[in-house]
């Protein structure tokens, strides 16, 4: 095993892109050591008795502008034309997100609907995103007054569910994922390239992973093997000399050695419903009833050719993670976790053969193709220092 040119820890996004990568390409043996029983890290998703796809680890939608990491990943899928359709439950009535327009009308009888529409327009250039913020600074009374129906209805409830903190107090980069929208787009993305992969994230983690070169250990934990002490890599107690690519939680891959790195986590509470629809698109949020932040309905990402009359939604309830065993999704963005992180990546800097990515091991609040993107420039760097290794 220590003979091993590359070891791998994680077998998500970032970890899967490298393996397959480095078997592939530099035709190297990859270990990929994963913890839990299955690849694909928050990915995973599984048919179920009746053929609905679910996403264990709530829902994933592929969506990015970079063909690069398109092409890249439908080496390994199909794609679905799924667009993928939010409603934000607000005052009783159902509204589309991001807000806009349709939003806009749905909420407000017409002529107040069109004044607000064109001083919009007057401000801001058709077809674009505002962050609420930037919106919440301007000075026009008629925008002012609908900043802050935006905020006190979409934002402010919802954040404070989901991170239990008001909007200001979280870094504005997380506001500014769901901009308001200036015209009709009713898309809770807007990039050219969106769907799922056709038959679920497995079988497209499958196919990559699926080669020769690629050790794949399931239900391993890497603390088990591996220790990681003054700049030396040791694997069950022997040097390493190898790369060791690590996707896990930067601060347990030092022993917590500073202490825990914030994170929000998210308890996921599934129900089997008797009816053949439950809701009216796959996701739809409550910013301000109930505790959960949002209900997805499975049946609308992946419709099902024969039809049950069964559904699966999901509730998703974020709190802090605290417990080892809490699934630590989303990093925290305070500037004590900022600086905590600064000093776990200045500790990582002595170790010439470690590489971290991925959103717990750089603790960024990456998306999908935002992972396969860093992964591939990994791979690229990787593979121009390869002669030198
Ligand atoms: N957000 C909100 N209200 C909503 C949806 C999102 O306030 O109805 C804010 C909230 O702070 C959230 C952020 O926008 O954390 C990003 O939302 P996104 O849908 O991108 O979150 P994810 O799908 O990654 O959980």
């Amino acid at each position: 095993m220590s003979d091993c040119k590359y070891i791998i820890v994680g077998s998500g996004f970032s970890g899967s892109v490298l393996a397959e990568r480095i078997a592939a390409r530099l035709n190297e043996k990859v270990l990929l050591i994963e913890k839990r029983g299955h690849i694909g890290g928050n990915c995973y998703d599984y048919k179920n008795e009746n053929k609905i796809i679910i996403h264990k680890y709530g829902p994933h939608l592929f969506h990015t502008n970079n063909k690069e990491v398109f092409d890249y990943l439908s080496k390994f899928t199909k794609w679905s034309n799924y667009i993928h359709k939010v409603l934000a439950y607000i005052d009783g009535v159902k509204i589309p997100l991001p807000f806009n327009f349709n939003s806009i009308n749905k909420l407000f009888k017409p002529d107040k609907a069109d004044k607000i529409k064109k001083k919009l327009l007057l401000h801001y250039k058709e077809n674009t995103k505002v962050p609420i913020f930037e919106l919440l600074e301007n000075d026009d009374e008629d925008l002012k007054y609908i900043a802050n129906f935006i905020y006190e209805k979409i934002f402010l409830n919802y954040t404070i569910k989901q991170w239990g903190k008001c909007p200001e107090k979280i870094d504005k980069s997380v506001s500014a994922r769901l901009p308001v929208f200036i015209g009709y787009d009713d898309r809770y993305f807007s990039d050219e390239y969106q769907g799922v992969p056709l038959n679920g994230y497995q079988e497209l983690f499958k196919n990559m992973l699926s080669q020769p070169n690629i050790k794949l250990l399931l239900n391993t934990d890497f603390q088990n093997i591996c220790s990681i002490k003054e700049d030396k890599i040791y694997i069950y107690g022997k040097e390493y000399k190898g790369r060791l690519i690590y996707t896990g939680p930067i601060d347990e891959l030092f022993g917590y050695k500073y202490g825990r790195l914030e994170y929000r986590t998210v308890n996921m509470e599934f129900e089997e419903l008797e009816t053949k629809y439950f809701q009216e698109s796959a996701v739809v949020n409550y910013p301000n009833d109930y505790d959960f932040t949002r209900i997805t309905e499975f049946k609308h990402i992946h419709p099902i050719e024969i039809g049950t009359d069964k559904t699966i939604i999901l509730k998703e309830y974020p709190k802090d993670a605290v417990s080892y065993e809490d699934i630590r999704y989303y990093p925290f963005f305070t500037k004590e976790s900022a600086e905590l992180y600064d000093k776990y990546k200045n500790l990582a800097k002595g170790y010439d053969n470690l590489i971290l990515l991925g959103r717990l091991a750089e603790y960024k609040y990456y998306d999908m193709d935002d992972v396969v993107e860093r992964a591939l420039e990994v791979y690229k760097k990787e593979q121009n220092e390869y002669g030198n290794l």
